[in-house]
């Protein structure tokens, strides 16, 4: 199963992307972790996009690319993977439809998680005060006004991927602000519809 997680921050691509990759065996690949994992090993990609991650912009997108033709070529993704944070650009999904090409691979699903933006803010504050309340490290730009600049961004770079994959036909439109059961099982509903055609 090779899939694709669209959904502005604090939509719950986490929390699906953990349940879809028990449930496949696929192999998760997001480019915030990978970017926040290159900032804390101070590597030379990590300096790079440090300043830029901090003030909720988007990093280059070669930058991007490479780590996930690297990720998608690695033993572990064979059996496939969930792209959560990636693509984040029309110039991103169409170098990630060349790089599948290449290889002979397709998506299976884009799942899109609908929110509304009135209510990202409320959840990412309430994820905020569970980290804190459990002792955990917060992420940086969990910070209201950098959400605010992570949430345009989406609006302006990322939201136009819907039509993109409404086109290519691989679009699975999913009620995000569903309880979290809800939205699983809706995704598990439309996956199935999907594989069976
Ligand atoms: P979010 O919770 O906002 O969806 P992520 O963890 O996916 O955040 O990403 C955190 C930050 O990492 C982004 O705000 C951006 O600076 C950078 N980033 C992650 N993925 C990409 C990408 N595909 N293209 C450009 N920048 C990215």
């Amino acid at each position: 199963m090779r899939l694709v997680l669209l959904g502005p921050p604090g939509a719950g691509k986490g929390t699906q992307t953990e349940r879809l990759v028990a449930r496949y065996n696929i192999v998760p690949l997001s480019t915030g972790d990978m970017l926040r994992a290159a900032v804390a090993a101070e590597n030379a990609i990590g300096k790079k996009v440090k300043d830029t991650i901090s003030r909720g912009d988007l990093v280059p997108d070669e930058m991007v690319v490479s780590l996930i033709a690297q990720a998608i070529d690695a033993p572990e993704a064979k059996n496939g993977f969930i792209l959560d944070g990636f693509p984040r650009t029309v110039k991103q999904a169409e170098a990630l439809d060349r790089l599948l090409k290449d290889r002979g691979l397709k998506l299976d699903a884009v799942i899109e998680l609908k929110v509304d933006e009135a209510a990202l803010l409320a959840r990412i504050e309430k994820r905020v005060a569970e980290h804190k309340a459990k002792g955990h490290a917060v992420r940086s730009d969990d910070d209201p006004s950098v959400l605010r600049q992570r949430i345009a961004n989406y609006r302006k770079e990322t939201a136009p991927l819907s039509d993109y994959y409404q086109q290519t036909g691989a679009l699975l439109p999913i009620d995000g602000m569903q309880p979290m059961d809800k939205v699983e099982a809706e995704i598990e509903k439309a996956l199935q519809k999907r594989v069976a055609a």
